[in-house]
């Protein structure tokens, strides 16, 4: 935990050194570098790289580990005003693995070409995490501080649930987060270059989780006797009506107020009906706002039976279930009334929505940053289809955002390129989210 001893007066906006914007680019390549692909590459090398770029300036960290080789790095920045409350800011250490033989240069040799910055992690997340460390590193070099105290988490294990970082920290070391109101974190603040414009999603809403097993019985006997209570089959028709389901269209407040910008800068009106056919000049936009307006689910997993000629007893099959904040009740219903009589189901794993508000002064500051160094960018508020750490942050009543600032060339696509082969970012995207950071957290 940091007390750094003298700090020095509140940070004025735009007060980067020029440093910080070269240095975000080696701190990125040098994460890379360090394969923390979740299971197989434990996160402690990644978290005692991070340990030690924090002591190099005189950052003090605790390195905790849940289980051995899985570790989070936590440290403590006082700010200028000590009475006001804390933000967190957090960000995963682990990646999702990637096969080499498939991209164009190696997933872990953090190579720079044509201007970006390759390799896993890249977008998720190594690039929030060295653009985080640039900022508090040139703020220890040059004396400045944020607007407030800051609480560091790099943690481990975000692309397996948490189980194993931030929901461990959570739930162990409550004591680490101590103070903090509000939170920001990854998936939010990049640019998407639509009609010529850029905007700025930041991530207010993230949609619940609810992975769900089914289990369908019936009587087991022969294959070539009739069998009307055959389990395979009411499973099949289940599956069958829950993946066909066409799901209502529900427009909470973070996505209505994101589809009006987008309405406004595509220059005409969006039909939430029709958004699953009506992309047209949406790019890489439009499969995301698909997944924003309703509830999904899933089949991805069939089992059942161990012989052709036999008719077993029981068949299972899991469903990934997302429901937007709000519609949780909706969705169990509704589920249950896709049910064969003959199937049941439960809840294998589960994990709450989250919507909150666009209109708070953490918000006013981040679109401040944004558009104090993109003056023609707009920052409009989205909700994530997935989930983050922000799910565990918010049992300790941490109200969490996504901004991760990047301004992305317009050939990257920023939710296309997320555990995906050729990952990378364009190395002015880095230093503009180092700028963007520092001006957020000097003046949030
Ligand atoms: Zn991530």
């Amino acid at each position: 935990m940091t007390e750094r001893s003298e700090p020095g007066p509140p940070a004025t906006s735009g007060g980067l050194s020029p440093r910080a914007a070269e240095e975000v680019v080696e701190l990125c390549a040098e994460l890379i570098r360090i394969d923390t692909s979740n299971p197989i590459k434990p996160e402690r090398p990644a978290a005692e790289y991070v340990a030690e770029k924090l002591a190099e300036v005189g950052i003090e960290s605790t390195i905790l580990e849940s289980e051995p080789g899985r570790a989070s790095v936590v440290a403590r920045i006082d700010g200028a005003d000590p009475m006001r409350p804390a933000l967190l800011v957090h960000g995963h250490l682990d990646v999702v693995p990637a096969e080499p033989a498939d991209w164009q240069v190696h997933p872990f040799a953090g190579e720079i070409k044509d201007g970006c910055l390759w390799g896993r992690g890249a977008i998720d997340m190594k690039d929030m995490d060295a653009m985080v460390l640039a900022v508090v590193r040139d703020w220890a070099r040059t004396g400045r501080r944020p607007a407030r105290d800051v609480v560091l988490a790099f943690v481990a294990d975000e692309e397996a649930g948490g189980a194993k970082g931030a929901r461990y920290l959570v739930d162990h070391h409550p004591e680490l987060f101590e103070g903090c109101t509000e939170s920001i974190s990854e998936v939010g603040g990049f640019s998407v270059e639509i009609a010529g414009k850029r905007l700025y999603p930041i991530q207010t809403a993230q949609r619940g989780m609810a992975w769900l097993e089914l289990t369908a019985t019936g009587r087991a006997g022969h294959g070539s006797l009739p069998n009307p209570t055959n389990p395979v089959t009411a499973l099949a028709e289940t599956v069958a009506r829950i993946g066909r389901y066409d799901w209502p269209i529900r427009l909470i407040d973070s996505v209505r107020e994101f589809l009006a910008e987008v309405a406004t800068t595509i220059g005409r009106p969006l039909d939430p009906e029709a958004l699953a056919s009506d992309t047209d000049g949406l790019g890489g936009l439009g499969s995301v706002i698909a997944a924003m307006v309703r509830n999904t689910a899933n089949p991805t997993m069939l089992e059942g039976g161990y012989k052709i000629n036999v008719v077993p007893q029981v068949a299972k099959a899991r469903i990934d279930g997302r429901y937007l904040p709000g519609y949780r009740d909706e969705f169990f219903a509704t589920i249950e009334r896709l049910l064969d009589p003959q199937v049941t189901y439960r809840v294998v794993h589960e994990d709450i929505a989250i919507e909150n508000p666009w209109d708070t002064p953490l918000v006013t500051a981040m679109t401040d940053a944004l558009h104090a160094e993109d003056p023609e960018g707009r920052a409009v508020p989205y909700c994530l289809f997935g989930g983050t750490d922000d799910k565990s942050f918010s049992r300790l009543g941490i109200v969490g955002y996504g901004f991760s600032p990047l301004r992305l060339t317009p050939d990257l696509d920023f939710a296309g390129m997320f555990h995906a082969v050729d990952e990378r970012v364009n190395l002015d995207a880095l230093r503009f989210g180092v700028r963007v950071l520092d001006r957020f957290l000097t003046s949030c």
